[in-house]
């Protein structure tokens, strides 16, 4: 591999940069709808390309309904989760609560016969 023998000094790079330029993208307009799109693409707004309908706005519709479809099974099945958690957690801090004070129940009893 190709090393450099020297740094290439601030100087140098501004004056090779300095050449550096941009290009404007290649457009056509689309022979169904005349709109401006660049070239060898399909038209993302009408969906067709050399005039003949590729449909891709339809498959992405379709995939759009099927991701919605999916979203609100997700958020049916996360709406029915918490209500059980929820649930599950009140009675799981009843239960500790009620731990807890048998517990300090039993201690109050052990510092009273050390106390005797
Ligand atoms: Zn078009």
């Amino acid at each position: 591999m190709a090393v450099p023998k020297k740094r290439t000094g601030a100087s140098a790079q501004a004056h090779r940069r300095a050449n550096w330029k941009g290009t404007v993208p290649a457009t056509t307009t689309c022979k169904h709808c005349n709109a401006i799109i660049p070239t060898h693409t399909v038209c993302p707004e009408c969906g067709f390309y050399k005039g003949k309908l590729v449909n891709i706005k339809g498959a992405q519709a379709e995939v759009a309904e099927v991701k919605e479809e999916k979203a609100a099974k997700v958020t049916e099945e996360k709406a029915e989760k918490p209500k059980r958690t929820r649930k599950a957690k009140a009675e799981v801090a009843e239960e500790t609560v009620e731990v807890k004070a048998e517990e300090t129940e039993a201690k109050t009893e052990e510092t009273e016969e050390k106390a005797e």
